[in-house]
């Protein structure tokens, strides 16, 4: 079962991800939490050469070709592996995250990512949570944290606004793969909305 978490900057989603893992090996299941970008060595490497440095030095074109290949890396190295041998995978962001981020960022790009999707990926998940939450809120909790690669600041909340109506787009579309969670609660009361609602897609 592959389970996917998708949200702004500072939704929580992280946190969500790893509790519900947490949750998942307490209840005897075997587990494998990655995230995106990254979870692979080689996506890893590519994550850096993104996030770090200058943030004009790719054009959105080239971010959506690099987390492409970060993504087919990952996958092979290690989601369709630990798929294959029965394990619930929980990735923090996947494809979805890469439809908006990069896709919303000038028009026309999003079919370009879904066009590279259907060639090089092909996967979806079974289940993605959303962890929406307000941006404002968001970029409050997102700029709380130390060292981290937020792009909020290069994004500005107006992005940020347009990224949160895409979710709940996307969710609204795909009603069986998308699961709504409200993030303005505190992480305890989220965790036990997020567990209670994937036990039942889960394989008893
Ligand atoms: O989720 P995480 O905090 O690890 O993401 C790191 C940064 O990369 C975030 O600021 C996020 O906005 C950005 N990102 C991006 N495009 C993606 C995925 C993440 O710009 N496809």
């Amino acid at each position: 079962v592959f389970i996917t978490f998708e949200g702004i900057d500072g939704s929580g989603k992280s946190t969500q991800a790893k509790r519900l893992a947490e949750a998942l090996v307490a209840a005897g299941f075997e587990v494998e939490l990655t995230r995106e970008p990254g979870g692979s060595e080689g996506a890893e490497q590519i994550r850096s050469l993104v996030l770090e440095g200058d943030p004009d030095r790719w054009s959105p074109e080239t971010e959506i070709l690099l987390f492409t290949a970060a993504r087919r890396d990952h996958l092979e190295k290690r989601i369709w592996p630990a798929l294959e041998a029965g394990k619930v995978v929980i990735c923090d962001r996947f494809a979805d995250s890469t439809r908006l981020y990069q896709g919303l960022r000038r028009d026309g790009l999003r079919e370009q990512v879904d066009r590279l999707h259907d060639m090089m990926i092909g996967t979806e998940p079974d289940v993605t949570f959303v962890i929406d939450l307000d941006p404002a809120l968001g970029l409050s909790r997102a700029k709380g944290r130390q060292g981290s690669e937020e792009r909020f600041e290069d994004f500005g909340e107006g992005m940020q606004r347009r990224m949160r109506a895409g979710f709940l787009e996307l969710a609204q579309d795909h009603p069986e793969r998308f699961i709504l969670i409200d993030g303005g609660r505190p992480a305890d009361a989220v965790a036990a909305d997020v567990l209670a609602r994937a036990l039942p897609r889960l394989p008893a």
